[in-house]
């Protein structure tokens, strides 16, 4: 079985929706911030970015916080707001040579851009029956199923689910199957991020670099913050197959240590204090910039626990910095709706509602 011929496959619990450390509470909700300092900095629709808008009305409150009698206006983005859906379906399953099927972009994505949405033919749960709700489907939706590869060398339905199907969720052992989803290839350096959304219940794809026409898209199966050895074992015993992009082929050292130091300081953070704790952040996202790494939904839990660290330290213009920081990675890796893009929004209006405010 080639690797060209197998496709999305389960994430570890902490890889995908990276959030906090907690769950802190939210004093001010979101909606509070145009409604009482700036009406005139009206949100956008869901369907529109929010963070520009937001994180530039949150800097204008603090502003306005400092000098009350100030009645200047807000100011506002300078970039339009920009509909991440524009480009929802442009997107084009191939055949790629050495690599069986895999989906390339068929225009241009910016970060953040949504590629792919899909309702799953199947949601399996740990203890419902796969082979019971296969069966319940339609022929057609069937054939579907049966048309995805099975890494193993005798195609079943169960080794085509475990091939094919998308973790659920952070933490969550439920699994969806994609069909159009599933074609997305793994690479070690993705260029998308899938997202499941629960209220939806849709997976998404949004894009987490730029991304030109042309060029093949692709997600990550594993937690890519291990040594090539590492990544090259998981996979080929989850998914039996040999990576083959670009940082699997570089066998560069310098990069291992750089991904299992990511690994090593995520992990960290969360007990230390919070000048350890706003240092390694720092150093992480340093980490990613230099291995290439745009994986934006880590990248904006970095940010957060800097947010966090600035909190306890009672740092009201970094806290809202860095949580602006947070919003905009968050947006982009898991869409402007998202919880996490709206509790960052909440810190950057508000700092001295996170919970960890000089504690
Ligand atoms: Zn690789």
């Amino acid at each position: 079985m080639s690797a060209a011929v197998l496709f999305a496959g389960q994430t570890p619990a902490g890889c995908l929706w990276p959030g906090p450390r907690s769950a802190p509470a939210i004093n001010v909700h979101a909606s509070m911030i145009r409604l009482r300092r700036c009406p005139q900095a009206a949100l956008p629709s869901p369907d529109m970015f929010l963070v520009p808008t937001l994180a530039v009305a949150a800097l204008a409150l603090m502003q306005l916080r400092s000098d009350e009698s100030a009645a200047k206006p807000l100011q506002q983005p300078r970039a339009p707001a920009r509909d991440w859906r524009a480009k929802l379906g442009q997107f084009q399953v191939v055949a790629l040579p050495g690599k069986g099927l895999g989906a390339v972009a068929l225009c241009r994505f910016e970060p953040g851009d949504l590629v792919a949405e899909e309702a799953p033919l199947l949601q399996l749960t740990q203890s419902g029956s796969p082979a019971e709700q296969f069966q319940s489907l339609s022929a057609e939706a069937r054939q579907r199923i049966l048309n995805l590869s099975d890494f193993a060398a005798e195609k079943t339905v169960q080794g085509i689910l475990d091939t094919n199907c998308f973790q659920k969720g952070l933490g969550s052992e439920d699994r969806v199957l994609c069909p159009t989803l599933a074609r997305f290839n793994h690479s070690c350096v993705p260029n998308c991020q899938h997202v499941w959304d629960s209220d939806a219940a849709v997976m998404r794809i949004l894009a987490s670099t730029e991304v030109v026409a042309g060029e093949e898209l692709s997600v990550d199966y594993i937690d890519v913050r291990q040594s090539r050895e590492q990544r090259q074992a998981l996979l080929s015993r989850k998914y039996g197959f040999k990576c083959t992009c670009a940082s699997c082929q570089s066998a560069d050292e310098e990069s291992d240590r750089r991904r299992l130091s990511m690994a090593r300081i995520d992990a960290e953070i969360g007990s230390a204090s919070a000048e350890e704790a706003l240092r390694l952040a720092q150093r992480l996202l340093r980490l990613y910039d230099d291995e290439g790494l745009h994986l934006q939904a880590l990248r904006g839990r970095a940010a957060l626990d800097a947010c966090a660290a600035c909190a306890k330290r009672g740092d009201a213009q970094e806290t809202a910095a860095w949580a602006s920081r947070a919003a905009e990675s968050y947006s982009r890796g898991l869409g402007p709706g998202h919880e996490l893009v709206r509790r960052a929004l909440v810190y950057a209006a508000s700092p001295e509602s996170h919970r960890s405010w000089r504690r």
